[in-house]
């Protein structure tokens, strides 16, 4: 029942989405692509608002981070050092019978929503089976709906395996097992196998898939001139680290941000604008100087204390307290666009979740309508990406810092000799974690501290990062999703009826203000509801609106999310004279309307909405 409910929600969100111009299907005269959407006018305003304040509030309002604007396409060995080309890949699942292909770890969650399982499952009650219904179906509907399902292709013989099961065990078949019985025909050889969602067809072994979409950059499609749309916009920032550092006047630790498209041929794209093929990333890469460094510039090293923000940056902080400042300075943001903390979850990655390059990674995710899922993640990368595109390029991604190298200059023998043994040793340990024989860890440990140490000691070092990094498309399904509101409301003539209301927070919502005359008649109202929208226009969105009945434009606006309405009536005419010049501003979650002067109108609206 609830996962019924929750569907039915999502399809009121994506219909609405459609019918008030927030999100079309790409491309739909011709049919629609699979995994492309659009931004209509209103889901348009609502992205922009979304990444201006991101944008505001990660730099323009911040001193140690920076913006960056880089190139979809970038040189391919970018994607080499990244690793995206060796390992940024999906299992996949190809169907013999027809052709399409399954992302391997995401076979079940379709095939349970196929129309064949389903049926399937209806005849089946409880699981316990009867198999002559099984072989009626097979000879009937089952041809159309699922025509290479092996119970379908050949009864007997699957019916046969499925006798077989019940003989041994007669115990209810679980909803898994029974829908493999009937996509399995050669049971004797193969054991259960998965069916195609699509037609219940074979599929093949799980073969790795690239992600990544490939181009060519010049007239011949040749290898040398194979390209890449990138698949994420962080690499940009790392590629680009010495350029910023040379012409931001940043030191460490200080950030770099940038907005901008990214594109994975997911395989099964899912969840309406969730998990789709082209879609857009607000990615921050925060540079801190490693804990070594922190420790002995500053005396000691803070680490994380306590639950909740951590406060104003410090010089002793280490990599720890910098993750969970950004996880919090993140949650603070969504909370700050509409999303309360309470729809909000962390997932803090376990340690054979991570990838091999993170120290740390945190989920934020929400609870959309179809399941808790990700909205973004905050990653300790310690300082991978720089010396991948060190090691690649050649060129010297470090960093300089005069500081670190007027205070190791300060130290005495005693300082330093410590701090290169704790190095050494928690290299060694790692070293020996990876699965380096004893001997050769202790040799590299020894190497790798002496070279780090030589570089200190001139103030040069590679910095570690903390990434945060989020899904714009997958915000916007979360802020719609959070927004949508049915409510049951009583009109002037006493019919109760439902209010579709989207709650955006003023902030991100596409349209600020609705202006309205009261009657479109009326020349004189008409004159001054269109001052009110000049008035306004500079500082807002507007929309202005004289057709239908007052109520009846209140509503179109309430569905698309506008948090206030201005109504111009005879007393701001002068009608009542102690009314003339005001107005009445209508609040879309209380419906609630106060008379408000028109001179004050700017700057009340102004505080409500920034
Ligand atoms: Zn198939």
């Amino acid at each position: 029942m609830a996962q019924a409910k929750e569907n039915e929600r999502m399809e009121k969100i994506v219909s609405l989405c459609k019918r008030r111009g927030f999100i079309f299907q790409s491309s739909e005269i011709y049919g629609g692509i699979n995994g492309f959407w659009d931004y209509g006018p209103l889901g348009a305003e609502l992205k922009r608002n979304v990444k201006d304040y991101w944008w505001r509030t990660m730099t323009q309002q911040r001193e140690d981070v920076v913006g960056l604007d880089a190139s979809i396409i970038m040189h391919p060995m970018v994607w080499k050092a990244s690793g995206h080309l060796e390992t940024f890949s999906d299992p996949m699942s190809t169907c013999r019978q027809c052709k399409k292909l399954v992302r391997s770890d995401q076979i079940w969650p379709i095939v349970i929503e196929s129309s064949w399982a389903r049926a399937i499952a209806e005849l089946v009650p409880g699981g316990t089976v009867n198999t002559g219904q099984l072989v009626n179906w097979a000879k009937g509907k089952g041809q159309r709906i699922a025509p290479n399902l092996a119970l379908v292709r050949n009864p007997e013989v699957t019916i046969s395996w499925i006798s077989e099961r019940i003989q041994k065990n007669p115990a209810p078949f679980e909803a898994k097992e029974l829908l493999q019985y009937v996509a399995t025909e050669q049971f004797n050889q193969t054991g259960l196998v998965l069916p195609c969602p699509h037609c219940g067809g074979e599929l093949t072994e799980p073969r790795p898939f690239n992600l990544m979409f490939k181009t060519h950059t010049g007239p011949v499609e040749s290898e040398e001139n194979v390209a890449y749309l990138r698949p994420e916009t962080a690499q940009a920032i790392f590629v680009q680290f010495k350029s910023v550092v040379a012409t931001a006047r940043q030191k460490v630790p200080f950030g770099i941000c940038q907005i901008g498209k990214a594109f994975r041929n997911e395989i099964t794209p899912r969840n309406f604008i969730f998990r789709s093929r082209e879609f857009e990333q607000m990615e921050l890469e925060f540079f801190i100087p490693p804990d070594e460094i922190v420790a002995a510039l500053a005396g000691d090293l803070a680490g994380v204390r306590g639950e909740g923000h951590p406060g104003e940056p410090q010089p002793n902080w280490g990599w720890q307290i910098w993750h969970k400042y950004w996880v919090e300075e993140r949650l603070r943001f969504y909370e700050s666009i509409g999303l309360p903390r309470t729809s909000l979850k962390e997932y803090w990655q376990k340690p054979d979740e991570l990838a091999h390059y993170a120290k740390a990674t945190v989920d934020i995710l929400f609870d959309f309508p179809f399941g808790t899922e990700e909205l973004e993640g905050v990653a300790a990368r310690g300082n991978f990406d720089l010396s991948q595109h060190e090691k690649f390029s050649g060129e010297s991604m470090d960093y300089f810092d005069e500081v670190a190298r007027e205070a190791w200059k300060k130290f005495d023998e005693s300082k330093k000799q410590e701090l290169r043994e704790d190095y050494r040793e928690k290299k060694y340990d790692s070293l020996v974690r990876k699965g380096l024989e004893l001997g050769e860890a202790k040799a590299q440990a020894e190497k790798e501290s002496s070279d780090y140490f030589d570089k200190l000691a001139k103030g040069l070092y590679t910095p570690h990062v903390i990434e945060p990094s989020a899904g714009v498309d997958r915000l916007m399904l979360a802020l719609i999703a959070q927004a949508f509101n049915e409510e049951e409301v009583t009109d002037e003539k006493g019919n109760k009826e439902t209010r579709v209301v989207m709650k955006f927070h003023p902030r991100i919502a596409p349209i600020k203000v609705g202006v309205f005359p009261l009657l479109k008649n009326r020349p004189e109202l008409v004159a001054k509801a269109l001052e009110v929208k000049r008035l306004l226009q500079p500082h807002m969105s507007v929309f202005y609106d004289d057709t239908g009945a007052i109520g009846r434009r209140y509503r179109r606006q309430d569905e698309a999310g506008t948090p206030f309405g201005v109504t111009i009536d005879f007393d701001t005419l002068g009608e009542n004279s102690a009314l003339k010049d005001t107005v009445t501003l209508r609040d879309r979650d209380t419906m609630k309307q106060e008379r408000v002067k028109i001179d004050d109108l700017v700057p009340l609206l102004i505080s409500k909405v920034r």
